[in-house]
């Protein structure tokens, strides 16, 4: 576990115009506390990057990320951007292997491609695994072992210090028809159980890697999650579009104690 927590927003196709995330932006710019104990990352669609760069060059405490992107650097691929354009525009992270994504049928092989390709761009990856029902029989967790140990082949050790894993059960997001909660139970079980996959694979020192969590945390469970469900921050969908929400999840983590 790390000692700084790293919250991350993610924005999906949301919001409607560049004006309204602009104010969504500066909502949560304008409201932050000062950040000792936590690192804040808003991953908004592609469109608005150019408009929040100057944002965030004026504020200089939100990071920037990206939702997905392209494996290689430039070439003949007509609607994608690559991890490299998003390293030279000034973005840091980048989400990949979202299960809606996933939905759309992107597949580990892709996601591991992906993760190479960013890496080398010199993002940080936010690799996001999870299923999407949870078995009696615990068939869950080999899921996870599987998206991964194929999402993360032939990656070195060295570049396990750049990655961050985010434990996001679909049957938790806030979009899942149907959807239930997840217990910080649920989040320390899973992860410990991918801490000891990647030690398995990589040594003890992988077990360091950043794992957050995601799927509805909102202002309400986020000190639970935080400080019971054995992650190093959280993932934030629906919540990360209320300004008042997000940034109380901050201050949470702000308040921890250390
Ligand atoms: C997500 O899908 O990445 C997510 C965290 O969504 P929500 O918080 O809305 O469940």
């Amino acid at each position: 576990m790390q000692n700084k927590k790293i919250v991350i927003a993610n924005w999906k196709m949301n919001p409607l115009t560049g004006k309204d995330a602009e104010k969504l932006w500066s909502g949560v710019a304008k409201n932050l506390p000062t950040l000792k104990k936590s690192e804040v990352v808003i991953c908004p669609p592609f469109l608005y990057l150019e408009k929040l760069k100057s944002a965030s060059r004026r504020t200089r405490k939100i990071l920037l990320g990206a939702q997905n992107a392209f494996m290689g650097d430039t070439g003949a691929f007509t609607g994608e951007v690559s991890g490299a354009m998003l390293y030279n525009f000034g973005a840091r992270y980048v989400i990949l292997g979202h299960s809606e994504r996933r939905a759309q049928g992107e597949t580990n092989a892709d996601v591991n491609q992906k993760i190479k390709s960013v890496l080398a761009a010199g993002l940080y990856p936010i690799l996001c695994v999870g299923e999407s029902v949870r078995d009696a029989e615990h068939g869950y967790f080999n899921l996870v072992k599987d998206q991964l140990s194929e999402c993360l082949h032939g990656l070195t050790k060295n570049w396990l210090r750049k990655l961050i894993i985010a434990y996001e059960p679909v049957w938790a997001i806030s979009s899942t028809p149907g959807r239930r909660d997840a217990t910080a139970e649920d989040s320390y079980e899973m992860a410990i159980f991918i801490r000891r996959v990647l030690a398995d694979k990589w040594g003890r020192d992988a077990a360091q890697t950043r794992i957050i969590y995601g799927g509805s945390a909102s202002d309400r469970d986020a000190e639970e999650f935080l400080s019971r469900g054995g992650v190093d921050g959280l993932l934030v969908g629906r919540a990360s579009l209320s300004p008042e929400k997000f940034v109380k999840i901050v201050a949470i983590c702000e308040a921890l104690k250390s």
